[in-house]
């Protein structure tokens, strides 16, 4: 299988001609060899970009709706091939991509199908004889870096509203997961996008990533990733001062109370950090224990931990597959030696699954490390694996000072039958979001994002919208009677 970029509504090859080989993380074999763009290529597309910015923008808001409503529907039609693509090439079990990525891409790309001309400016009650009105303009050719933790949705996150609003697109995914952004690609064409709209540029982040965030014609740059890298591309953006929204790392605390119903927080917590072999940002991955209950919620949650299926994530039954790299594995398995040097303690996984089957992919088996201190690396740095690590406490107070003693702020929970001290704690964390008894809920309509370093600027909801915009706003006199400023 060969694969091309996605340039002015055609898919060309690299105009230097490389390609970059695709690997399925349950073997490391090569699925595909996709082109590899560079920085020519992303050139290319930020005029095709630009060139089809003025009849897009100025469609009506409705029609340009109906284009992403009809991709909605087509990418349910596709379920099963888009199901099947996501979990060959990140590694998700097949059943979460049916029954999550799939259906979450297609309820986001309806949201901003529907929003589209349901986002509507304002008029300001100004001095008699004004009138003043706001406008929401698209702020032109948007670049979209996205990463290979959740290739698909992520890019309808990003898409869905910049198009609802009237930009126009150059997005590059992550190099070792593009192929579902591809697809998408196709999808939208056969949905009627016009040519340009969308471009789509796999390519080396230092490379293409790094031309976007730099790019003298790209209006805004919205970044997905690292904060490291998040932290390279502010500095990339300030040569036009383009808008930059970032959604970085996190370290979500995930605070479990004596009064909490144990059976769920533990069903609960275990999602939080495995679900997607913890290859996400908002991961509940300081699991925060009171210490009443640590011993015996410990003791279940790591009975669950080694129940967990892994396997390949193309069999049903898998309920977790690898890791999205080799090399992704090797770093998160080096956190195992960081938690022992500083005195932490392994209590479950730590290695590779030992069958024969697995040991051609980046599998890690379910990690719990009880840490020595809220200070301890492995309580401060984002691991993004299936690895949880462990701290307890005694009061709110202590727990409060705990969960919010990172640098980051992305999403946290808190397990409690208490109500006032639920939302006592809800308004003290410092994140973006906020699982009560639950985690990792998303929807299309409530904003996603975070606080610190965890970035800034909030995905979905009418957050993106404005995110997306810029507003204009226009005087005029009606009928104003001002007195002349020079009277003669
Ligand atoms: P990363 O470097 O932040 O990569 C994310 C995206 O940014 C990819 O598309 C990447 O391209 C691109 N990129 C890299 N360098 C760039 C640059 N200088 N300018 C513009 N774009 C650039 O993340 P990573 O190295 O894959 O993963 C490292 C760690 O980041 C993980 O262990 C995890 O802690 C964190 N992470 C967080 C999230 C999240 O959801 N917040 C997602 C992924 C990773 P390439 O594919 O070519 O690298
Ligand atoms: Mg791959």
């Amino acid at each position: 299988m060969r694969h091309q970029l996605f340039i002015d509504g055609r898919f060309v090859d690299a105009a230097d001609g490389r390609t970059l080989p695709t690997l399925n993380p349950h073997d490391n074999s090569v699925i595909a060899e996709v082109a590899m763009a560079g920085t020519a290529d992303v050139d290319r597309a930020v005029a095709a970009a630009q060139r089809a910015f003025p009849s897009w923008s100025r469609l009506a808001a409705a029609d340009r709706g109906r284009i992403l409503l009809k991709l909605a529907d087509l990418i349910e039609t596709h379920a099963e091939e888009l199901a099947r693509l996501e979990s060959l090439d990140t590694g998700h079990p097949l059943k979460d991509s049916r029954a999550l990525d799939v259906p979450r891409t297609a309820a986001c790309w309806r949201y901003f199908g529907g929003m589209a001309d349901k986002f509507q400016g304002d008029v300001v009650p100004v001095e008699a004889g004004f009138l003043n009105y706001l406008l929401r303009e698209p702020v032109g050719v948007v670049g979209q870096i996205v990463p290979w933790n959740f290739p698909l949705m992520f890019t309808a996150w990003k898409m869905a509203p910049a198009l609802a609003a009237g930009n126009t697109v150059v997005l590059k995914p992550a190099e070792i997961t593009p192929l579902s952004t591809l697809k998408i690609a196709e999808l939208m064409a056969e949905a009627g996008l016009p040519d340009g709209v969308v471009n789509i540029v796999p390519g080396l982040g230092s490379v293409a990533g790094q031309h976007i965030a730099e790019h003298p014609g790209i209006a805004k740059v919205a970044f997905t990733g690292s904060t490291a890298t998040g932290r390279r591309i502010v500095q990339a953006s300030s040569g036009n001062l383009k808008k930059v929204q970032l959604e970085l790392g996190g370290k979500g605390a995930n605070i479990v109370f004596d009064d909490a119903h144990l059976t769920a927080a533990i069903n609960g917590s275990a999602w939080a950090i495995f679900h997607n072999q913890g290859q996400a940002c908002i991961a509940g991955s300081r699991l925060m224990l009171h210490s009443a209950i640590a011993d015996e919620f410990l003791e279940r949650f790591a009975a669950l931990a080694r129940s967990i299926r892994l396997g390949n994530p193309m069999d049903t039954a898998t309920e977790m597959g690898p890791l999205t790299s080799a090399q992704h594995r090797d770093r998160v398995l080096s956190y195992v030696d960081v938690a022992r040097e500083q005195g932490g303690e392994l209590i479950a996984g730590g290695r590779p699954p030992a069958r024969d089957e697995l040991s051609r992919g980046c599998y890690v088996e379910p990690t719990i490390v009880r840490a020595r201190t809220p200070q301890d690396r492995v309580a401060q740095e984002e691991v993004f694996g299936p690895f949880v690590t462990v701290l307890t406490f005694k009061d709110d107070d202590e727990a409060l000072a705990i969960a919010n003693g990172t640098q980051y702020g992305l999403g946290s929970g808190l397990w409690t039958a208490n109500l006032q001290r639920a939302h006592r704690m809800a308004r003290e964390m410092k994140a973006g979001m906020v699982w009560i008894n639950s985690y990792k809920r998303v929807n299309p309509g409530s904003p996603f994002g975070g606080v610190g370093q965890s970035g800034y600027g909030r995905e979905m909801g009418f957050d993106a919208m404005r995110e997306y915009t810029q507003v204009k706003s226009v005087w005029v006199n009606v009928d104003a009677q001002t007195p002349p400023w020079y009277p003669r």
